[in-house]
């Protein structure tokens, strides 16, 4: 089954359009990777996509499992198992981790009209996600973000994934502070997490993040659209060649 499908999306901010007719199909098991140069509209669209009040869709239609996306409310989308990475990453002082992940987990729960958990239930199935981060549990007792490091917060981050059981992941991977292990922790988590029901979006300039991910499309990105898609192999033809091949080949769209 088709998860997201996004038809020739155009979107502006601030009055200047960035997305020019962006199209995209992702199906459940799949897991794709959008590359590109810096300022290709990369984190327009996951902004799009999550619903930030300062871009506005101009055009276009984009579904998720068959619906209108933009007639969800951002916590909609999120309760409706669509998770934006960035949604997440900000600090919130006075809650601690454990608890905003199991209000995060039950309100997703309700949605699904499945079991809310209390505290000890809720504590037992968090011990196993651990494992899948290798994230140490005292993390959970701090306030969320909190004064994490970069790499902290990736693993927190993969942690709510693993937890809230997206149909639809999208990772804007735009920190450039970065290092390479925080970008495993994205890749493991990616990988760990990806089944035959899910569909994963990785968003990144970076292409050393796609030697850990083994994505089964790559797109390149220029201009606000999708100049070119592939397999795997595309990422290692990025990696040897660069991107003006790929956005010199097509004529500017604007
Ligand atoms: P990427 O994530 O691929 O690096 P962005 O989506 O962040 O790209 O930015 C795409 C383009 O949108 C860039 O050219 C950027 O300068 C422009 N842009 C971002 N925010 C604004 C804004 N508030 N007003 C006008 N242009 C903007
Ligand atoms: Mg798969
Ligand atoms: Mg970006």
């Amino acid at each position: 089954p088709v998860i997201l499908s996004i038809e020739n999306l155009t979107a502006e901010v601030d009055g200047t359009q960035i997305l020019n007719g962006l199209s995209l199909e992702i199906k459940a098991g799949e897991i794709h990777a959008i590359m590109g140069p810096n300022g290709s509209g990369k984190s327009t669209l996951s902004k799009v996509l999550a619903g930030h009040p300062a871009y506005t869709v101009t055009g276009g239609n984009v579904t998720y499992k068959g619906d209108n996306l933009f007639d969800l409310e951002p916590q909609d989308r999120a309760r409706s198992g669509v998770f934006l990475a960035f949604q997440y990453p900000l600090e919130i002082p006075g809650v601690s981790n454990l608890d905003f992940l199991r209000v995060a987990y039950n309100s997703r729960q309700k949605h699904r009209g499945l079991e809310e958990l209390d505290v000890f239930d809720f504590d037992d199935l968090i011990q196993d996600k651990l494992e899948i981060v290798k994230m140490n549990p005292a993390f959970l007792s701090r306030s969320v973000n909190e004064g994490f490091s970069g790499g902290e917060k990736k693993r927190n981050e993969i942690l709510q994934m693993a937890i809230l059981e997206p149909s639809l992941a999208i990772l804007d991977e735009t920190d450039s502070g970065l290092d390479i292990d925080a970008l495993k922790i994205v890749a493991n988590g990616v990988n760990q997490l990806s089944n035959q029901d899910n569909s994963m979006l990785v968003i990144t300039h970076y292409q050393r993040l796609l030697d850990y991910i083994i994505p089964d499309f790559v797109h390149v990105m220029a201009n606000g659209q999708i100049l070119t898609s592939g397999g795997k192999e595309l990422a290692h033809e990025l990696e040897a060649k660069g991107y003006d091949w790929v956005t010199e080949a097509e004529p500017a769209n604007v």
